[in-house]
């Protein structure tokens, strides 16, 4: 049995087998296919998706090095159009039953074996674009991970970093729980293990070998432990400790319909943060007050490489509000850029992405896609009681603008005939400490205000909230930010509107009587923490 250290994310207890997703790695395995007009598909959309690239690279090229050195993005790009190299990969993939990496791979050796012999003109002399082709496609094809993870059995999962933009898309009946070589307890991803409740061990180093693939896992997400190839000892004590957690939520359960009401009768909401539709069931079963956070941008961040349309994104909405019923669901207009990123939404390369263009900063630059989702929230206010929050705000004139924007998605609706609800309530999130500053002011411009302890955290002790060598000075209950939060309830309570925590910090028990004593009306945490929150407030005087 090895036993290994990381750090814990995300409570519980899993016992499967382990699968490493080897990201750099290309997957050029030889792997049977059923459905092979799939597979097709999956080619032709990453065959599209590379001259997309391609394209783009040729004007931005011919900007920066002149034309004809630009020349061999369309000298690629017309490799990918040959209809040999497409009916050759075509065909290993419906011939064969064979997936489209290795028939890329394939195509490309023969190509470039046959280039010389056989005459060839177009592809004389690019032997390295043929490679640099297949090279691009089959990074495209890998980027579609889930794919590759080829098994219909439960597994756990295992990598050296996961990212936001994968973990959102875990699929829970699969994924029983996860475990990396790297990343911190603040990430998004960390974020994401929490609200889907997978126990998940990150930071585990080196020590996490490839060779461990495929052999049996235990995770402690309690302890922060695993164990492969645990022995009979060791297995049994796990089993018991599932047991018992599986007791523990059970006594939680009593706390359902019950008020998070102090001894002394001091009463505070508990509402829910949820990132995708499939949250929702939790979030009934949590017994929340509401939804008090909507992380919208993971609707962005699983789409692929195709924008939500107002639609999909009205349908998400809506299920929400309607499942919610009379309760509260505050979505959050999308939050994209530093470590979210969308394949959807091309950000450009930044030197500093955490204070770079993100949150309310992206909607504005990019009005049109921003009027999408306005024109979606409102749309779906009708089926329920909705509410729209601003993330990242660093000044009145942003909110100004956004609520502008809000203003002309209602005035399209209005003239379209389609009705939503006009008096809908509008937040702004407060995690800059420009915001703290003047979250007086802010606040005379909405309806509620949110505290976004996870980001105020790291702009606050200015450091990096994924950076793994900053965890041991990373304290988020600095008194620079009780501060803080003790300044933005006094001015927002001082314009007698509500104000919620909804980062991290608002399920640490430790800080439930700080909460309390400054008069927060509601914290917003994971679905899986709401009754263990609740408890908590319960036994305080
Ligand atoms: C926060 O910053 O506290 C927050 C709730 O937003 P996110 O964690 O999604 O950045
Ligand atoms: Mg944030």
């Amino acid at each position: 049995m090895i036993t290994l250290t990381g750090k814990k994310v995300s409570e519980g207890i899993v016992i499967g087998k382990l699968v490493f997703y080897k990201r750099d790695e290309r997957e050029n395995r030889r792997i049977y296919v059923k459905d092979v007009e799939k597979e097709v598909q999956r080619f032709q959309k990453a065959r599209q998706k590379a001259m997309a690239e391609l394209k783009e690279l040729y004007v931005t090229s011919i900007r920066e090095v002149g034309e004809a050195n630009a020349a061999i993005f369309e000298m690629q790009q017309k490799i990918l159009e040959e209809e040999e190299f497409v009916d050759r990969v075509v065909n290993i993939v419906v011939e064969e039953k064979l997936n489209a990496e290795y028939a890329v791979q394939t195509t490309a050796e023969e190509i470039l074996k046959g280039v010389e012999g056989e005459g060839k003109e177009y592809l004389q002399g690019h032997g390295a674009d043929v490679k640099d082709v297949a090279l691009r496609l089959l990074q495209i094809l890998s980027r579609n991970w889930k794919d590759r993870l080829l098994t219909d059995e439960p597994f756990v999962l295992a990598t050296s970093e996961l990212y936001p933009s994968e973990a959102v898309q875990l699929d829970k009946s699969k994924v029983l729980g996860f475990v990396t070589r790297y990343g911190t307890i603040n990430s998004h991803t960390a974020v994401i293990a929490r609200t889907k409740n997978i126990p998940s061990v990150i930071g585990l180093g080196e020590a996490l070998k490839n060779d461990y693939d495929g052999k049996t896992i235990i995770i402690d997400g309690f302890e922060g432990k695993i164990y492969i190839e645990p022995d009979q000892t060791t297995l049994a004590k796990m089993k018991q400790r599932k047991s018992e957690n599986r007791t523990q939520i059970q006594n939680l359960e009593r706390l359902k319909g019950k008020e998070n009401i102090t001894q002394s009768g001091q009463k505070i909401d508990i509402c829910a943060n949820i990132g995708s539709r499939e949250d929702i069931e939790s979030v009934l079963r949590s017994d929340a007050g509401g939804v008090g956070l909507f992380r919208s941008e993971f609707l962005y961040m699983e789409n692929g490489g195709k924008l939500p349309t107002e639609e999909q994104q009205f349908q998400a909405y809506k299920l929400a509000a309607e499942s919610m019923g009379r309760k509260k669901v505050v979505i959050r207009t999308a939050d994209l850029g530093g470590e979210k990123i969308a394949d959807c939404l091309d950000l450009g390369g930044e030197k500093n992405p955490a204070m770079g263009v993100r949150g309310i900063r992206v909607s504005l630059d990019k009005e049109e896609i921003f009027m999408t989702q306005l024109r979606a929230i409102l749309r779906a206010s009708l089926y329920g009681n909705l509410s729209v929050m601003f993330p990242m705000i660093s000044s009145v004139a942003e909110v100004q603008r956004a609520k502008l924007l809000l203003g002309r998605a209602g005035k399209e609706l209005k003239a379209e005939k389609i009705p939503y609800n006009e008096k809908i309530e509008v937040g702004v999130m407060i995690e800059t400490p420009a915001a703290v500053m003047i979250s007086g002011e802010l606040t005379r411009e909405v309806d509620f205000v949110s505290i976004g302890t996870n980001d105020l955290t790291q702009f606050t002790l200015g450091m990096d909230r994924g950076n793994e060598r900053l965890e041991p000075y990373y304290n988020p209950h600095h008194p620079a930010l009780l501060k803080m939060i003790r300044i933005v309830a006094n001015n927002v309570h001082l314009e007698n509107k509500r104000i919620s925590i909804c980062g991290d910090l608002a399920a640490d028990p430790e800080m439930t009587e700080f909460f309390l004593q400054i008069g927060i009306d509601e914290l917003s945490v994971a679905p899986g923490e709401v009754l263990s929150l609740r408890k908590r407030i319960r036994e305080i005087q």
